[in-house]
Order: C-alpha cells, then structure tokens, then sequence
C-alpha cells in the first residue's frame, strides 16, 4: 500500500462556448478516500473528473496532487487513471493484452507487462481469462478487465465514470461491493461519478454533490443524507420531505414522519400506498406548503392500514427538523 496523497482543485473552471460546465470549484480530497461526484445530468460531474484525468483542457484553475499542480501534464504523468463507462475495451486485444497496453505504450517488454498485466488480472480475480477475447466475456467481467488495465499504471487517484451503469440491478450491486474492497486493499483515493444516490451513499467515505457546475454540498455520507444545507441537497438525496416551520425550510427525513388519525400535526390526506417490502411509502396531500411522504414501518402500517383518501395527522418530533439554508 503506498502514502495516500491528497488532490485538490482550486477554482477549477471549464468553459465549453458559452456554457460554463464547472464554476471555481475549490475541494480537497484527502489522499485514500472513495469519494463519490454525485448530482444531476449535466451539473458538471464528467467535466470535473476528466479535467482531473487530463483528458479535457482546464479552462482556468488548478488541480494539484501532493502539492504539484498536474492540470497540464499529459494524461499518463498525472498519476491518475480513468476507467470509461463503456469500458473501451480494444475488441482486437486478448484479455491480458488489453490489461497490458499502457506499459507496451511506454515501452515494457512483452514478459515484464505480462507479468505485471497477469498480477493486475489477478487482483480483479479474472486471471484464468487472460487469453479470451473482450467479446467472450459478460459486462461484469468487462468491468473488472478494464479496471485491472486502469490500474496497472500504479495510480494515486483512480476516476471511474459512472463504472456502474452498463450492468443489471444485481450485478451493479456485487460490483459496488468488489469496487469498495479493492479500494480499500490499495489505499488510493476513488473518485466515482454517479448520479444515483443509492449509489453514494453505499459506497462513499465522502459524498461530492454537485449542482448547476458548483458544490452545492461535501461530507461523510451520513453527514449529507442526515444533515442537508439545501432544498436540492434533501430533495436530489430522496428520503426526505422539505417543509416551512416557522417560516424556514426544514428537511425532515420520510422515515421519521409519522401519521396518526388525529392530534396535532398537519392534516393530510393519502394519496398513494406504495408496499416497498420493509417499509409502506405513504404520499399525503393537503399540508401547507407542498405534498409529504411517510416511510412506515410495514408491521405498523398494515396493524391498522390507510386506504387512498383518508384522512390523518403527520407528526414529527422537532430534534428531526432539520433546518436548510436555502
Ligand atoms: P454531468 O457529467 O454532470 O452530466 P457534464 O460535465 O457532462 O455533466 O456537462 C456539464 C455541462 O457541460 C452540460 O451543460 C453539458 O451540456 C456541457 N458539455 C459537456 N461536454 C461538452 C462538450 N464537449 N461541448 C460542449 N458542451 C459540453
């Protein structure tokens, strides 16, 4: 494992024309972390990790890693590497040739980037695929060929582009997993675009949300679901409902809205029952201020269940409001 470095980006800027993709963006990625880039389409995610990867031009700022600004090197004396969505694989390549190509590309000889390429395939647990071809493999098994060809550049920082979202709901579960070990066992940073918050929050020791080209919002993951700054920070993480209490917007978590048939509390009507499994997600309408769901326990709602229509009381306990700042 080597000394985890630290990137930073100081008002990291990229203009495209007239659209500014990435506005100043200031934040310091302590070296070793999985971070998560999350927000919306076209909030500036790609952009950001791509001026970082070096491969889109920094219009203005600075990116620096261990101190040394690397925004204009080349790509491959960044100590970064980027694995792709679509994983860009080189479909003519053997597997373990595609896992070599970057040291070939600087000159190792054939056994010394075998040997390294078949160390990497190992570690991806794909070494008995060394000799199939990219098309004799599943989307998962792409995935782990094209991290083990990022990774064998020995890099500080690994930036993956939405790594996920080519493969089925079951598999985007065992690889989110798989990711999260690997980067424990090297000890580099991650910096993983996504735009699901499920996504980040199971992943991330920090959680980047990103909104119209700025950091709307940075922390533990636990700290940005719990603790919100904004409406679009409490509404883009989900879970949440955004109400005005005493005239100032609070966020206040589904799972701790309670609905009773009467008492103080705002008066609702149900306007849908959706069964999640472990939980019965109620929409209520008619509250001041906007419509509320109510994340119920499944055992507690169907002990006396709401139909469409009825009408009831949401209650909280004031420690959950969470005040917003805008
Ligand atoms: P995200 O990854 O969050 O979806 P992007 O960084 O891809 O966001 O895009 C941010 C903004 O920059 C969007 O408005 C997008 O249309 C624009 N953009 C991205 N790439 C280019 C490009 N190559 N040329 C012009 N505009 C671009």
């Amino acid at each position: 494992m080597r000394t985890p470095l630290d990137l930073e980006l100081v008002a990291l800027t990229k203009r495209y024309g007239t659209t500014v993709a990435v506005d100043r963006v200031s934040h310091l990625f302590p070296g070793g972390r999985y971070v998560c880039l999350l927000g919306p389409s076209g909030c500036g995610k790609s952009s950001t990790l791509r001026m970082i990867a070096g491969h889109e031009s920094v219009t203005d700022g600075a990116i620096l890693l261990a101190g040394k600004d690397i925004s204009r090197l080349p790509p491959a004396q960044r100590g970064t590497a980027m694995m792709f969505q679509n994983y860009a694989l080189f479909p003519h390549l053997s597997v373990i040739d595609n896992v070599a190509f970057s040291l070939k590309m600087k000159g190792v000889d054939k056994p010394t980037r075998h040997k390294a390429a078949a160390e990497m395939l190992d570690l991806v647990d794909m070494g008995s695929m060394a000799a199939r071809m990219p098309a004799q493999l599943s989307g998962g098994q792409q995935q782990r060929i094209a991290l083990a060809r990022a990774l064998i550049t020995k890099p500080q920082v690994l930036l993956l582009d939405e790594p996920l979202s080519a493969l089925d709901p079951f598999l985007r579960i065992r690889m989110r997993a798989e990711l999260k070990k690997l980067q424990r066992e090297l000890g580099i940073t991650f910096v993983h675009v996504t735009h699901g918050q499920d996504e980040a929050l199971a992943l991330a020791d920090e959680v980047v949300v990103m909104n119209n080209a700025v950091i709307e919002q940075a922390g533990p993951a636990r700290d940005v679901y719990n603790m919100p700054n904004t409406e679009f920070v409490a509404r883009f993480m989900g879970g949440h409902n955004v109400l005005t209490v005493g005239g100032m917007k609070h966020a206040l978590r589904a799972d701790r809205t309670r609905l009773v048939q009467s008492g103080e509390g705002l008066p609702v009507s149900v306007a849908s029952v959706e069964y999640q499994g472990a939980h019965v997600a109620v929409g209520l309408v008619g509250a001041p201020g906007g419509d509320l769901t109510a994340l119920v326990p499944e055992a507690e709602f169907y002990a006396s269940p709401l139909t469409l229509g009825d009408s009831a009381v949401a209650q909280w306990s004031p420690a959950d409001l969470h005040p917003l700042t805008q």
